[in-house]
């Protein structure tokens, strides 16, 4: 645990850190949680994923300094991306994590999967433009909870985006699809990470043309930013803009209940395996499956001691802890940092 100080008086930070797909993670299966964080196992990045996360990339760097497209055709994107898949494959990891294929073919059908994809990308990154922020990263503590991540877009005025790569079964006219989304807890998070940011660092809500009225609690600023900042899903293989439900104050109470929740679960060393489809697509497969007599798996305890209840005090109002990367964005930064 860290220990924050402010006016003499002191505070923690909790140790764990929360982040949306840790949680989507847990909500899946917990034991999934217990392989990436408790008992670790170095854990290959299979295809899909892979493909993701390389998407991701493709739309993050699509731009130069200038603000203008690096690629003055759709061939030089697609020949740019075709050598890159293929020196990843090469390397055989991604961000570094090692790479995991089912077949010899499958990265070279993966390939063509991401092929497939440029001309779509490249037309809306083209039409679109730069956006403000791409991976905008956040790392804040409010209520005794810290949640970190990216977010993958903010544009002008107020605008969330997140890119997802889902296949034909994502249809997003379907009601229940839409549904998800409006609850979807990834989206609540950025939701409340902007509001907080932009809170804590009238910089950054004015290149959002976000308000923030001093006058108001930081909670009714938060009510009050949140209920103007519009949360699209980017569906990539379309390029369509799905809009989702602006997050409200029950959703992120209910979104610290359930963190609260976990969190005591976790302490105890309840991690109750989820078995179904979703096991083929699981990186811990094998050590779930497999390696059941080595001592990996959880014992649960009577008395875990929670991150939640072991701090001194919880500090009022929210908190970012994003560093600055050098001297001259140490000197530039008004977010409310506090000694520690
Ligand atoms: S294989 Fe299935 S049950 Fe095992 S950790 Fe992964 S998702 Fe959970």
């Amino acid at each position: 645990m860290v220990i924050i100080e402010s006016q003499n008086l002191f505070f923690s930070i909790p140790s764990i850190k929360w982040s949306s797909s840790r949680l989507e993670r847990f909500l899946e299966c917990n034991l999934k949680d217990y392989y990436t964080y408790i008992h670790p196992v170095r854990l290959a990045t299979n295809a899909d994923l892979t493909l993701g996360k390389f998407v991701h990339s493709m739309i993050e760097k699509f731009w130069n300094d200038k603000e203008l497209p690096k690629y003055k055709t759709v061939d030089t994107f697609k020949n740019a991306m075709k050598a890159k898949w293929n020196f990843m494959v090469s390397q055989g990891t991604s961000r570094g994590q090692p790479l995991k294929w089912r077949t010899k073919q499958e990265p070279w059908i993966y390939r063509n999967k991401m092929l497939g994809l440029t001309e779509i990308i490249y037309k809306r990154c083209s039409e679109i433009g730069q956006p403000k922020y791409a991976e905008y990263p956040f790392d804040f503590v409010l209520g005794g909870v810290r949640f970190i991540g990216s977010i993958d877009e903010l544009r002008n005025p107020r605008t969330v985006i997140d890119h997802k790569n889902y296949g034909e079964y994502f249809d997003p006219k379907a009601p229940e699809f839409q549904e998800k989304l409006d609850k979807k807890l990834q989206l609540t998070v950025y939701s409340l990470a902007v509001a907080v940011n932009a809170y804590l660092d009238q910089k950054f809500a004015s290149s959002l043309e976000i308000e923030v009225n001093r006058k108001l609690s930081w909670e009714e600023n938060l009510e009050s930013i949140s209920s103007k900042l519009d949360i699209f899903m980017h569906l990539v293989r379309t390029g369509e803009h799905i809009p989702t439900q602006r997050r409200t104050i029950n959703q992120y109470k209910d979104l610290f209940d359930l963190v609260k929740k976990i969190d005591e679960q976790r302490a105890r060393n309840i991690f109750t395996p989820n078995r179904g489809n979703h096991c083929y697509n699981c990186n811990a497969f094998e050590q779930c499956t497999y390696d059941t007599e080595h001592g990996l798996l959880p014992v649960q305890k009577e008395d875990g001691q929670l991150s939640l209840l072991e701090s001194i005090q919880i500090y009022p109002e929210p908190v970012s802890l994003i560093k600055p990367r050098n001297k001259k964005e140490k000197k530039k930064t008004r977010q409310r940092r506090l000694k520690f």
